[in-house]
């Protein structure tokens, strides 16, 4: 039986908001389709539906936590996409943020590629302008293939005007890459798009993810009949290192390997400083024995 979880239940949040304060502003996730994403269909009992949180509700939530002083911590805007709200909506609920919470770190939501493109760019800086410090994006992968192939519901282009419209706006972007996405089969389109969309884009930071596989994903059944195949351990490293060896010299983002998926745990603050040495590191990993013989295994739970 699945249980359907109410909009104020969070679902999921980046792991580098662990100790933020979260505040639940949607439930669910108003697009819901891509192929390989479990995360409220109900892969582990429990789906929810897309909504926007009454305003006085989340207000209410905010007077709590100002209540019990939580001042100084980071505040993330819970839900799959939160900037599917309309713009006034969000502003009013960052500037009581502001106004309640005292030397707050940093305001930070997920943010939809295309709930970007709805949005002007005067809405965009009035978001900025209220305090909205950074967006976490799934880019997931460059190439429009893929993301078509993936049911992502928009391609390379969207992503790189959205990307520039958040930026421009004075709000930083973190862009999430999954590894293994285009499967063997797309392996290389994969690697060349994304580096290519990287480059045209220079987030202020990239993170990457490795594929896995949940089940009640439309992926999930193509995986367990053969047809679409998990990259390995060693192959997943090899697509970041060509990843990275294939960036433009424009790159400076923050990269970060900060997730339970992935296979190594490297980092570099500024990409085009550390390039050379994030290669000749990953090359140290995929050259390794142990790395090569490392079974790939499905994670379930993440
Ligand atoms: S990956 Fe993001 S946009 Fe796609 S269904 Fe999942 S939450 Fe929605």
């Amino acid at each position: 039986m699945v249980v359907k979880l109410p909009p104020e239940q969070i679902v999921i949040r980046p792991p580098v908001e662990a100790y933020s304060v979260l505040i639940p502003v949607t439930g669910g996730c108003s697009w819901n389709k891509c192929r390989f994403c479990g995360t409220y269909k109900g892969v582990y009992g429990a789906s929810q539906d897309y909504a926007i949180r009454p305003l006085e509700d989340v207000l209410k939530d905010i007077d709590y936590y100002a209540k019990k002083n939580y001042d100084g911590f980071p505040v993330f805007l819970a839900g799959g996409n939160p900037t599917s709200a309309p713009t006034e909506y969000l502003v009013e609920i960052i500037k009581y943020i502001r106004q309640k919470l005292r030397n707050v770190q940093r305001v930070s939501s997920y943010a939809k590629a295309l709930d970007i493109l709805r949005k002007t760019d005067e809405e965009l800086k009035k978001l900025a302008d209220s305090g909205l410090d950074i967006v976490y994006m799934g880019l997931e992968s460059g190439s429009s293939n893929i993301l078509r192939i993936m049911k992502k519901g928009t391609n390379a282009e969207s992503m790189i005007k959205a990307g520039k419209k958040v930026l421009n706006a004075g709000i930083k972007l973190s862009l999430y890459i999954l590894l293994g996405l285009g499967g063997y089969k797309y392996s290389e389109e994969h690697v060349k798009e994304t580096a290519r969309v990287l480059t045209e884009i220079n987030p202020t930071i990239f993170r990457f993810r490795t594929l896995n596989i949940l089940p009640n994903t439309p992926l999930w059944d193509e995986w367990k009949s053969g047809e679409f195949k998990l990259l390995s351990p060693v192959e997943n490293l090899k697509e970041e290192r060509e990843i990275i060896a294939n960036l433009g010299d424009n790159v400076t983002s923050q990269v970060f390997n900060d997730h339970v998926s992935n296979y190594c745990t490297i980092e570099s603050s500024n990409i085009k400083e550390d390039r050379e040495l994030f290669i000749k590191t990953l090359d140290a990993y995929i050259n390794n024995p142990k790395i090569k013989n490392l079974p790939r295994k499905n994670l379930l739970r993440m």
